[in-house]
């Protein structure tokens, strides 16, 4: 049997709407599918970092999303309480960071996607992955009421989030696996100015961080550790409330605005899959998820299209085998997020830093520089494995000594 396509996507969010896109421009037969329909939201905040914008200004896709007006982020701060590390997040070629409703972001992939040329069918759910001598040879799925489809590919991508049915079917290896922990509601509200600033509170046991998104709206998200999901489950709004009253600063400014949306809440576990096998490939959350308090996942579901890509551009084009491509693909993505991983989880408990760290943050507050790289290192510019490297910490110290 002959493949119609190339390369089937599934799911086309933040991960697959890139990858069936630069597949496309490549001159690959591509089908994209997602059961979801467009524009449409999903359970996420969308801090959209300054390299991703930098990869969205690669694809000729900046212009899109400046167009509709969300205001650009210049400044991260962080607020410890007696004291704020504010800095720049970005570089000179990449200096801003945006804040785009799921729903804008989301519609401007998918309809670059379709202008690359992949076929893109939406409102079509994927309901199994057909092996033949253990390869995925494509998928079978349905429209909305339709009738069941079979697509054949040479590889079939999960782009499907975090409870990827294409990785359920494959059963790639999971590892370095870590419970969810923290619980985070959010809400849109008006009359709440940002300035250009994404500000996040760290308090005890508690945390918060708001940014300017479109419509004049500020994305206000706040968390607490899992441990606590329960319980603060039965009163969502009196927790949020009672952790933004923490910061003497902020709780005015929101009691000033309105809140224009329902809260909605999510927690989820962090894990890495091994992201190919036979016959397919795994892009975004459906691969590496990690706690959504440093707001990587877009990042990293940009960075995995543009890595997944070029290692299947080796495979198709016969340039390189498989498995020599993918294997490239995984540990390129394991060097990129490993320490940011690890911060990212030690963040997510909630817990109070150790006493070295404490110390190290305070020598930050007010070296310019140092803070510059801190807010660098919040937003993925820079790794926390090169912020926290031996050299980086002395040279911080000394200059507060
Ligand atoms: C509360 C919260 C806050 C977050 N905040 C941020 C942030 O500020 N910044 C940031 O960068 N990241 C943030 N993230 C993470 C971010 O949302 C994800 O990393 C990102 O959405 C991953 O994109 P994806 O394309 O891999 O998956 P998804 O966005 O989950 O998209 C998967 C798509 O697959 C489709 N799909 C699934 N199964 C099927 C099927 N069987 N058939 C057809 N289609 C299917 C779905 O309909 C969906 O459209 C946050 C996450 C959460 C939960």
């Amino acid at each position: 049997m002959t493949d119609a396509f190339d390369v089937i996507v599934v799911g086309t969010r933040c991960a697959g709407a890139p990858t069936a896109m630069l597949l496309a421009r490549k001159g690959y037969r591509v089908l994209a599918v997602d059961r979801a329909t467009f524009p449409s939201d999903t359970v996420s905040t969308h801090m959209v970092h300054p390299l991703a914008v930098r990869a969205l200004s690669n694809w000729g896709l900046l212009k899109s999303l400046e167009e509709t007006g969300c205001p650009p982020i210049d400044t991260y701060a962080f607020d410890f309480g007696p004291f704020t590390i504010a800095g720049a997040p970005g570089t000179e070629e990449a200096p801003v960071a945006y804040c785009p409703r799921r729903t804008v972001l989301d519609k401007i992939l998918v309809d670059a996607a379709r202008a690359a040329g992949a076929e893109l069918r939406e409102s079509f759910t994927v309901d199994e992955v057909p092996i033949e001598n253990g390869r995925a040879v494509g998928i079978k799925g349905h429209s909305r009421g339709g009738a069941p489809v079979n697509e054949r590919a040479k590889v079939v991508i999960g782009a499907d989030g975090r409870q990827s049915f294409v990785a359920e079917a494959l059963t790639p290896e999971s590892y370095d696996e870590k419970p969810p922990l923290l619980a985070a509601y959010y809400a849109y509200w008006s009359g709440l100015p940002m300035d250009g600033r994404f500000e996040t509170y760290i308090r005890e046991r508690r945390g918060f961080a708001a940014a300017p998104t479109h419509d004049g709206m500020t994305m206000v998200i706040v968390g607490w550790p899992y441990a606590e999901f329960a319980a603060n489950k039965e009163d969502i709004e009196g927790n949020y409330l009672k952790t933004i009253a923490m910061a003497e600063s902020f709780a005015p400014r929101l009691a000033d605005a309105k809140r224009m949306t329902r809260y909605a809440g999510a927690a989820v576990p962090n894990y890495f899959r091994k992201p190919y096998g036979s016959g397919f490939a795994l892009v975004g959350d459906a691969g590496y998820n990690r706690d959504f308090i440093t707001g990587q996942g877009i990042l990293d579901a940009f960075r995995d299209s543009e890595l997944c890509v070029a290692a299947l551009d080796l495979a198709l084009s016969g340039r390189r085998s498989f498995d020599a491509a993918m294997a490239d693909y995984q540990r390129q993505r394991d060097v990129q997020v490993k320490s940011m991983y690890e911060f990212t989880c030690g963040l997510a408990t909630l817990e109070p830093p150790p006493p070295e760290m404490s110390e190290l943050f305070q020598a930050v507050h007010g070296n310019r520089e140092a803070m510059d790289r801190f807010a660098q290192m919040n937003a993925g510019t820079i790794r926390p494995a090169e912020f926290f490297a031996p050299e980086s910490v002395a040279e911080i110290m000394s200059a507060a000594a």
